[in-house]
């Protein structure tokens, strides 16, 4: 990097570089957006990060984002606990939640089984799933992961285990191409999807 920079604007610049999809040009050019923006703007995003940062939380319930120790969904008096939509991320929820489609709770697994990247069943939270299935009135668990091949393996792991349990388990309709992501679906595809979902046995 150019040593005409002050340290701070090196600086400045080498974290915008850090983001992801973000070039040193385009690094560049959002730092010296900073430097000229008015101190409230500039401090109003440090103070966001900082927020997101120090305030946001896991719901103990699902495992959404939240900023309460349960999460807004939750919490929400219109929502039908006994109908559990499994997504791999908050992402894929906020994705099926723009639908308008959903009136279910969620469980949000944190990933899914990959053990070659060093990510085995304990390290998701699918023994919560479980023990919510176990504990609460639950009818059907909608599986929404993505359609990939370790997401298929996680699905097939997950029911094996609620099978027992005997509740209902289905999955979004295959409307999803194989190797897309839910996140990027639209909402179209995924209310067809969610529509169409099928009992998985
Ligand atoms: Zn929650």
């Amino acid at each position: 990097m150019s040593s005409a920079y002050t340290e701070s604007m090196n600086r400045l610049i080498e974290e915008f570089g850090k983001l992801p999809g973000v070039g040193p040009k385009t690094a560049e050019r959002l730092a010296f957006h900073i430097l000229k923006a008015d101190p409230a703007e500039a401090m109003a995003l440090a103070k966001a990060i900082s927020d997101v940062k120090s305030k946001t939380k896991r719901c103990e319930i699902c495992y959404n984002l939240a900023e309460e120790s349960v999460c807004q969904i939750c919490s929400g008096p219109r929502r039908d606990k006994s109908l559990i939509c499994v997504v791999e991320q908050p992402k894929d929820l906020i994705a099926l939640e723009k639908t308008g489609a959903c009136k279910w709770v969620y469980h949000v697994l944190g990933g899914h089984i990959a053990p070659l990247e060093g990510i085995e069943p304990d390290d998701l939270t699918i023994d919560k799933l479980v023990e919510r299935v176990r504990k609460g009135d639950v009818k059907e668990v909608i599986m929404a992961t993505n359609p990939n091949m370790a997401s298929d393996g996680t699905v097939l792991y997950i029911s094996s285990l609620l099978k027992k349990t005997g509740v209902k388990i289905t999955r979004l309709a295959r409307g999803l191409p194989t190797g897309s992501a839910i996140e990027y679906a639209s909402g179209k595809m995924l209310t067809d999807a969610i529509i169409g979902r099928q009992r998985l046995e």
